[in-house]
């Protein structure tokens, strides 16, 4: 039997914080309809413009701080901050050890093009590897270190370096219920520890994996202490402009040559979606046998509610490419140091109900990525 979807966008009961009124429409719908209604983007914007007068009046070296990881986002936010707001960002980019080559050179060009300072971190990668183990086993995730590491890193570079003022992309809403458009929501510890690290902080992760605690410093919030004395204002510029990924990749292309990239969960041919992680595809296959869907419906829905698209022909794609096997899972695995029966083992305990548990072996294998064979492989030297 097939999932429950909503009624509209197609979205399946099993999406996290997802529930359906009496007619079948999602509360990510009615979000959605909030954001084009109830939001005057005009006020917000406003709202905005004084943060950053403030933040220019303080003459401090950076007015802001930009976390950055070359993906649409992030380079449409670091655009945005300097041509269109005239401020001065620190860029600090935390490297999650999966960047594929054209995101470097997506990186490359962006800075050069917009002449900042950038500040990158890369974590030490035998613990990157153990956290990855650990969070896959435990919440059927292994983006712990990534998540942990893009959000508490910038926030401890805000605090050493005296910066109160940190903007992120994206504001939450846009995908999932835990926030709504009115809301303002900070990237505080509340969001970190609830929504960015599943409840597992560094303290717990370090135990789990027999390590120091000072070797997962990369990924520690700082206390409220901490932040408050430098009076730390950390917000997502998605709720004071009204986020439109479409318009925005077009900013990025035609002012910093900005390119896309082949998404192995994604549609065939180039894409804008999740670029900068070589494991994009294995985060939407673990999905899809979890909760038994993946980036494609993702994807679809968000063209549905823009009108670009219709609810049958979101499902012909999604019945036609969501159901397959990544190619990378075999470097994924040999990151790991688990075979596949083990992967599939320890994905089955999370599975998702009413979702049904897949075969994986009846699933078909996607293409390679055009460039699976230049990524770093752990048993070749
Ligand atoms: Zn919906």
């Amino acid at each position: 039997m097939e999932l429950e979807r909503c009624v509209r966008c197609t979205l399946p009961i099993t999406w996290e914080t997802l529930y359906f009124d009496d007619k079948g429409v999602c509360n990510i719908c009615k979000n959605w309809d909030a954001k084009q209604k109830v939001i005057n983007w005009k006020t917000r914007e406003k709202q905005l413009l004084r943060i950053f007068e403030d933040a220019k009046k303080t003459k401090r070296a950076y007015d802001c701080i930009v976390p950055f990881s070359g993906g649409k986002d992030s380079t449409f936010t670091l655009w945005a901050i300097i041509k269109r707001y005239k401020i001065k960002p620190l860029v600090v980019s935390f490297d999650h050890g999966f960047y594929r080559p054209k995101t470097i050179e997506n990186r490359t060009r962006t800075f050069r093009k917009l002449g900042v300072d950038v500040i990158t971190f890369t974590p030490n990668w035998h613990i990157v590897k153990k956290l990855m183990l650990e969070s896959l086993i435990r919440k059927g995730d292994f983006c712990w270190h990534c998540h942990a590491g893009i959000f508490a890193y910038p926030m401890q570079i805000a605090v050493k370096f005296k910066i109160p003022l940190i903007i992120w992309g994206e504001g939450g809403g846009e995908y999932e219920g835990y926030f709504k458009f009115e809301d303002i929501e900070e990237t505080d510890e509340w969001k970190f520890n609830r929504r960015i690290i599943l409840g597992m902080r560094a303290e717990d992760m370090a135990g789990f994996i027999g390590a120091e605690l000072k070797d997962l410093q990369p990924y520690l919030f700082p206390s409220k202490e901490e932040l408050d004395e430098i009076g730390v204002k950390s917000l997502p510029l998605g709720k004071f402009i009204q986020w439109d990924q479409q318009k925005q990749v077009e900013i990025i292309k035609s002012e910093l040559g900005w390119q896309e990239d082949e998404v192995e969960s994604n549609l065939p041919g180039p894409s804008f979606d999740k670029v900068e992680c070589m494991f994009a595809g294995i985060r939407d296959y673990i999905k899809y046998l979890k909760r038994g869907f993946s980036r494609i419906t993702h994807r679809t829905t968000i063209d549905i509610r823009n009108g670009k698209m219709s609810r049958e022909a979101a499902m012909e794609l999604i019945r036609k490419y969501e159901a397959r096997k990544p190619k990378s899972l075999t470097v994924f695995l040999e990151y790991l140091g688990i075979c596949e029966e083990e992967f599939n083992d320890i994905v089955s305990k999370h599975l998702i109900p009413p979702a049904k548990p897949v075969d994986p072996k009846t699933l078909i294998e996607g293409p390679k990525l055009h460039d699976q064979d230049l990524w770093f492989r752990e048993n070749k030297i």
